[in-house]
């Protein structure tokens, strides 16, 4: 498998980065760690003239806790400082934890958070814990910045809302009513295995019941899904190991997975059913957002 020839660029600013992007258009590809671009040119699924490589940008790089903001990291972050963070195990363990089920060490080590989201894989890991600790992006382009709950980030497989010229900067978990999360995934082998099921799930517990809840579905649809019907049902009841098997079964009834190697509609769903409840408890018990 060898690499066409192409173009490389390696801007140390994202201004310039969304200059190329804008000048060189469709026959240019931003890159950032290259675990998901690389494979696919190697495969020929795809052959950019031009390799926008953000991979020197140190101001993408940064994990900072933004008082009256929240936690901001830089969507050139890599999984392993997810993983390793110290910020993150003190506010939100479960987006560690997330990081640390992902692929393998060599891969932890490239993969970025930009490019986890800009893959908009419906298998990818992050997507669902941040979703569900109601993430926004920085989206930053030729024109300048906006903001959007990264929850509308993404259209369907391998689309986003971005514009050719446009990069996510910054990933900002705000600060949160939410006492606890969690994501859990199923996949095919121990390690280094996309999911067949993620779901991640956030909740704000008072006096043993649930005052609010956001359950977020992996790989069970064409893009990650908030399970609406699941978080509704559970708000202002008590807890108990009935009402959480009754949420997994709402949250089973509102994903579409598909068919495919990896396991069928109908396992999906059941796995959907049985990972929303252990989601929930988790985030419940381990009380820690
Ligand atoms: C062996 C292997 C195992 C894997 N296992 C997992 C797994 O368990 N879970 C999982 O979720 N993924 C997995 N992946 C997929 C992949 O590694 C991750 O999605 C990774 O986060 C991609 O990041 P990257 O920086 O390498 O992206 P790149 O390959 O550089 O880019 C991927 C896409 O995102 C776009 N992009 C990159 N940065 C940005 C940005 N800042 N703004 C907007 N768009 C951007 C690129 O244009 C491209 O379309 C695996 C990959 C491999 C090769």
């Amino acid at each position: 498998m060898y690499l066409p020839n192409f173009e490389y660029f390696q801007p140390d600013s994202i201004e310039e980065t969304c200059q190329l992007l804008s000048q060189f258009g469709s026959k240019a590809k931003l890159m950032a760690g290259g675990t998901d671009v690389i494979i696919k040119m190697k495969k020929e699924l795809l052959a950019p003239e031009i390799l926008v490589s953000i991979e020197k940008i140190d101001q993408l790089k940064k994990i900072e806790y933004v008082p009256g903001k929240g936690v901001v990291i830089g969507s050139g972050v890599i999984h392993n400082d997810l993983v390793y963070s110290e910020l993150l195990h003190e506010k939100y363990l479960s987006i560690s934890e997330a990081a640390r089920q992902m692929a393998n060490n060599q891969v932890r080590n490239l993969g970025t958070v930009g490019g986890n989201i800009g893959s908009a894989v419906p298998s990818a890991d992050l997507p669902p814990i941040l979703i569900a600790l109601g993430a926004t992006v920085k989206i930053t382009g030729v024109q300048g910045d906006r903001t959007m709950d990264l929850e509308n980030v993404f259209i369907g497989p391998g689309k986003t809302v971005l514009t050719q010229d446009e990069i996510i900067t910054e990933v900002v978990i705000p600060d949160q009513k939410m006492t606890g999360s969690n994501y859990i995934k199923f996949g095919l082998r121990a390690s280094g295995a996309l999911a067949v099921v993620g779901v991640a799930a956030a909740v704000q517990v008072d006096n043993n019941a649930i005052k609010d809840a956001r359950i977020v579905l992996g790989a069970v649809s064409p893009t990650p899904v908030r399970a609406k019907k699941a978080e509704e049902f559970l708000r202002d009841k008590k807890i108990s190991d009935e009402l959480l098997a009754e949420a997994g079964v709402i949250a089973s009834g509102e994903c579409k997975p598909i068919t495919d190697v990896r396991g069928s509609a109908e396992y999906r769903k059941d796995m959907v059913r049985v990972f929303t409840r252990r989601a929930l408890r988790k985030a419940i018990d381990e009380g820690h957002a």
